[in-house]
């Protein structure tokens, strides 16, 4: 079965229009999110879109920022610090990937902690890995959210993440293995470097993959009834499409869809929840968590 992301992301930001209303009373003005863009990915572009889109819908007042991708370090930590010190500012996001040219990590820890909606700095990812999240990266949010609102029990739950990136993998491994009610599973976390990779999957209650590489996980790879979770976005080539692409997860639906007992798809399963979280950190950020 499926697990219709849009829809529950749909709910999701009627909740929080109706939070909203009572928000910006309290601020007295809507609560604003500034979006930093270094350069012109299209895929990135494509995101931003969707992430102003969302602000519009619920009342979130949202800004983008764009820089060329040969932008100064020095003059983008000022530009980040006149946000962090703008009171009319309430969260933060440094669209990813940045050019090459600048150090993803460095830039980040320009973000005041407490504007941080991504969850990115060293100061939000600490808390995170104690059991105290400030905010929560919006896409393992909304992972978490799915479970959630899906009625999936993760105590005890077998659970393989593929993939240990700082938005998705490692935050998730952080959460789904936490001491929260809904989390207490057993998870492994597998990489690149991991080898026979099978040999987890197929142990597994729950599988997840997000590593940007097309169909690492197929039907042969995950026991009976197994839930899958499709993080990936990968764009391939489709001529019969005005764009000329479509876009793919990381799993390969077909083989895995009647395999699996509920399965997220592409698009239309973690894209739509990790905007929907993201406008939730937001509205926690003005509400100053
Ligand atoms: P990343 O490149 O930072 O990390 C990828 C991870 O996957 C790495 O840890 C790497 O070790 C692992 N990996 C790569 N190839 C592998 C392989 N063949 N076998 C095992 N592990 C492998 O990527 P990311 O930012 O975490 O994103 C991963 C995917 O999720 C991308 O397709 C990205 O577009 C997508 N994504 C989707 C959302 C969403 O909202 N749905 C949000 C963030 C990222």
């Amino acid at each position: 079965m499926l697990i219709d992301g849009k829809e529950i992301s749909k709910k999701i930001l009627e909740e929080i229009s109706n939070d909203l209303h009572q928000i910006s009373k309290n601020l007295g003005r809507s609560p604003a999110l500034s979006i930093i863009l270094i350069g012109n990915n299209p895929a990135s572009e494509s995101y931003i879109k969707a992430k102003l889109k969302a602000c519009s819908k619920v009342g979130i007042k949202g800004e983008l920022i764009r820089f060329e991708s040969d932008i100064d370090k020095n003059i983008l930590k000022d530009e980040i610090n006149n946000l962090n010190n703008n009171d009319d500012i309430d969260g933060i996001l440094l669209q990813l990937p940045i050019p090459k040219n600048l150090n993803e990590r460095e830039i980040i820890e320009f973000i005041d902690p407490t504007k941080d909606v991504d969850g990115l700095t060293s100061e939000n990812i600490g808390f995170l890995n104690s059991g105290n999240p400030r905010f929560i990266p919006a896409t393992p949010f909304g992972i978490m959210e799915i479970f959630r609102r899906a009625g999936i029990n993760l105590p005890s739950k077998k659970v393989v993440i593929i993939g240990r990136s700082n938005i998705v993998g490692r935050p998730l491994f952080a959460l789904m293995s936490g001491r929260g009610k809904n989390s207490n599973s057993t998870v492994t976390l597998c990489h690149s470097k991991t080898k026979n990779l099978s040999e987890f999957t197929l142990k597994a209650d729950i599988v997840i993959a997000a590593t940007g590489s097309i169909n690492i996980l197929n039907g042969s790879m995950i026991k009976n009834g197994a839930i899958v979770i499709d993080v990936g976005i990968n764009r391939v080539e489709d001529e019969s499409r005005k764009s000329g692409y479509k876009l793919v997860g990381d799993v390969d639906f077909e083989s895995t869809k009647d395999k699996a007992s509920l399965i997220t798809p592409v698009p239309g399963g973690v894209g739509p929840m990790t905007i929907a979280m993201l406008m939730k950190n937001v509205c926690n950020a003005a509400r100053k968590v």
